[in-house]
């Protein structure tokens, strides 16, 4: 059984709000705490009480909401994540397509098409080619209040063979050794520094997986991107995986991590780097988005 209850310290208003998740497991009472700015302790919650002390968040360092005449202003809000930026390039294709230039360009599209078709309020964690911390991206798109979190990569592969797009969800257990060797990267890569992968970690990590919940909302977001996807671009089999990635780590907001592709691939770096065939991709995540949102239940 799986009891989550959310509290604060009353500092509720605005976007620098603290959030504090109470978990009950099986009978055992794990206490989570997440902060902008503060922590707070639950009794009972032993050695298995995690605090982030992160620094405050100004509002204007907070992504920029986008909305169009089609879009009431208490919609749903989705936040994308261009993967990489600034001095992390992420993959690159041997015809110097770079990663971080795709994700950025794809993500821009997705937004403007989300706008178009109306419904959904947009931001983006980055607008710009500069570098994030991966962990601050799903900490901007928990103070915006966002209902659903996009990252968005391209990916690399020792052998030019492998193809296609895939979307992953968070999981300690990768769902198979492709997708443990493309979290690490992707963790590794994007953050500068080398983030552990050890027991002590991955009990973290669970304490915040038992949010169920987001877990489950993330799941049906892959789901309709799957249903999405199909057909509209070539993808890796399986479509679907899992695995531990830092930036999919948010205890409280539905996240996916989407590879458009390998850009050691000739074909996917072609089609990935010529807007007009990347277009079909964006068009696919924008309905995704949009069908996933205005489906599920208020979160
Ligand atoms: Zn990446």
């Amino acid at each position: 059984m799986v009891r989550a209850v959310d509290s604060d310290d009353g500092a509720d208003e605005g976007p620098n709000r603290g959030r504090a998740a109470l978990l009950v497991v099986g009978g055992a009472i794990l206490g989570a705490t997440l902060g902008f700015g503060f922590g707070v302790a639950f009794p009972g919650g032993g050695d298995a009480v995690i605090s982030r002390e992160l620094p405050d968040l100004q509002a204007a360092e907070l992504p920029r909401i986008a909305v169009s005449d089609r879009t009431g202003a208490d919609a749903p809000l989705v936040v994308i994540d261009p993967g990489h930026g600034g001095f992390d390039p992420g993959a690159s294709s041997t015809d110097g397509a770079r990663e971080k230039d795709i994700a950025l360009a794809l993500a821009t599209s997705v937004r403007d098409i989300l706008l178009e078709l109306g419904g959904v309020r947009v931001a983006l964690t980055r607008e710009t080619d500069r570098f994030l911390p991966l962990e601050e991206r799903p900490r901007l798109a928990e103070a915006l209040g966002a209902d659903a979190f996009v990252s968005i990569h391209a990916d690399s592969a020792p052998v030019p063979e492998a193809q296609g797009a895939n979307v992953y969800v968070l999981s300690s257990r990768a769902s198979d050794r492709e997708a443990q060797a493309l979290a690490r990267i992707e963790n590794e890569s994007a953050s500068g520094i080398d983030l552990p992968d050890g027991a002590d970690d991955v009990a973290h990590v669970l304490a915040d997986l038992m949010r169920r919940e987001t877990a489950l909302a993330s799941v049906g977001l892959a789901a309709s991107i799957d249903e999405e996807s199909a057909g509209a671009m070539p993808r890796h089999e399986p479509f679907r995986r899992s695995a531990n990635f830092v930036v999919l780590r948010s205890p409280e907001l539905p996240s996916v991590l989407f590879e458009a592709g390998y850009l050691t691939n000739p074909d996917d770096a072609k089609r990935l780097s010529d807007p007009a065939t990347r277009q079909a991709v964006a068009e696919a995540l924008a309905r995704a988005i949009l069908a996933d949102l205005l489906t599920s239940q208020p979160r």
